[in-house]
């Protein structure tokens, strides 16, 4: 019996995946998405938004019908000391209105499950619940999957399975994932009144707010607090490099309770109620650990492939358009009858040309700078900065003049002039490679 062979087989229905499909389907082409899931974004976790260029492009005008939470109007940075914190940020009103959208917050689970939908209108098919186990390959050329229960034969197949991606991992692309390479992301959603979100939040309507957070329980470690806000939730949650967790004795809900427990924190979430607590890994390598990115017959798309900037909790940008380059790059390969790497290398070209690439070489120094200098970056400086805001706003008798030597003297106590200099060379030559590149 002839095996049957679609045009591209899917593995994986995250942002990645169906940004592959949908754009597959659009132009007529036959494709099947795999999910492990029981319905697409059953599982998946992530911290709360999507941005709305790069989503736009695969879902036009999606706020008008698709799940979305709050349109986000302001970025707040936080810089928590133990038990005192400064918090900067900004906010543009332009945001608030359709055509300048940037960002919205969304839950996956709903999030995912709609995206799916769109591309099944599209003509995509998507098969839930159905775990891949291992590429098939012939005379070293990818050309299906096997699942648990069958085997589905592709011309090409994208692998968009996700950070811990198995099938990269099969294809000989990934060794295992190393510590310093992944940050463990745990969250949870706390489930407060709308009304009791805009106080806290200084929120309007439907607009929303995202923090960053440095410092705090994660003084001295590679790691960042976030928090979203949803209609009527507020996600809560860190991204710990793995690396830290092996060195130090703190479990990540522990560091993630030490957090909600922050005094800059607490007000903000208190008397709400846990829905859910989750865990998840999040590719931190970035350009310097990415796998190679196409063979004979397959691609591998979003955190399969470490597309992540960390730097800027941006994931699901990279994710939708490597997706989206991935199914041009196959069906120009479908309709030249041509699936070998040589043919797939147009992948990595549209790669290449984008943003995605571009930010991922502009940021490839900066994970193993901070890594090296988390201690100055996480902690002192952060502690330095609150230090001096509690100096100059605290009236306790002690002359202005007198306040700031000591200040000055204490943080030079810790922290000589040369080497101080020397961080700013650091920080200058760091900042330099981000612009140059
Ligand atoms: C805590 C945390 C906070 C984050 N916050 C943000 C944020 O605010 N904004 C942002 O843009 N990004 C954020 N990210 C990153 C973002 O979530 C990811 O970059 C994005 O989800 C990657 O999309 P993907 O499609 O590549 O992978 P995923 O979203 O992981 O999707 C992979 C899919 O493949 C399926 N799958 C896996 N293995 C198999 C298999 N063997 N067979 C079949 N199916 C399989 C999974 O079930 C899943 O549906 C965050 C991540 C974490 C962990």
């Amino acid at each position: 019996m002839e095996r049957e062979v679609v045009d591209v087989v899917v593995v994986g229905a995250g942002p990645a995946g169906v940004a592959a499909a949908i754009t597959l389907a659009k132009s007529g082409k036959e494709v099947v998405v795999l999910e492990r899931g029981d319905y697409p974004g059953s599982k998946n976790v992530f911290g709360g938004a999507i941005y709305t260029k790069p989503t736009a492009e695969i879902f036009p005008e999606f706020w008008k019908s698709a799940p979305v939470e709050r349109y986000n109007v302001e970025h707040r940075f936080a810089l928590l000391g133990d038990n005192d914190g400064t918090v900067v940020g900004y906010r543009n009103e332009e945001h608030a209105q359709e055509g300048h959208y940037n960002s919205f917050t969304v839950v996956r689970a709903k999030w995912d499950r709609w995206c799916a939908e769109q591309a099944e209108k599209a003509g995509a098919f998507i098969v839930p619940q159905t775990l891949v186990t291992e590429l098939i390959k012939e005379n070293g050329k990818v050309v299906g999957v096997k699942t648990e229960q069958e085997e589905f034969y592709a011309r090409i197949v994208i692998v968009a399975d996700g950070v811990n991606s198995l099938l990269a991992k099969d294809a000989g692309f990934h060794p295992e994932l190393k510590p310093e390479a992944v940050a463990l992301g745990v969250k949870e959603v706390i489930k407060l009144p709308k009304e009791k979100i805009q106080d806290r939040f200084n929120l309007e309507g439907d607009s929303g707010v995202i923090y960053t957070v440095i410092g705090g329980p994660m003084q001295n470690m590679l790691g960042l607090g976030f928090i979203y806000t949803n209609i009527d939730s507020v996600v809560v949650g860190l991204g710990v490099s793995l690396s830290e967790f092996q060195h130090k004795t703190i479990k990540p809900y522990e560091l993630l309770n030490q957090f909600k427990e922050h005094p800059v924190i607490r007000p903000l979430i208190a008397g709400g109620e846990l829905l859910e607590y989750s865990a998840h890994l999040i590719p931190e390598g970035g350009y310097n650990s990415m796998p190679p990115l196409y063979s004979d017959g397959v691609m591998i798309a979003g955190d399969a492939a470490m597309l992540v900037n960390n730097i800027h909790w941006e994931g699901t940008n990279l994710a939708l358009m490597s997706g989206k380059y991935a199914a041009e790059a196959a069906i120009k390969a479908l309709e030249t009858d041509e699936f070998s790497a040589n043919s797939l290398s147009v992948y990595q070209k549209k790669l290449e040309e984008s943003f995605v690439m571009k930010d991922l070489k502009s940021y490839k120094d900066v994970m193993k700078f901070a890594e090296k200098n988390s201690n100055i970056l996480m902690g002192y400086y952060p502690n330095k900065v609150n230090e001096f805001f509690n100096q100059f706003i605290s009236v306790d008798g002690i002359p202005k003049k007198d306040k700031y030597r000591s200040f000055i003297g204490n943080a030079l106590k810790e922290r000589s002039i040369p080497k101080m200099i020397g961080d700013f060379i650091k920080f200058a030559k760091v900042g330099g490679g981000v612009l140059l590149k």
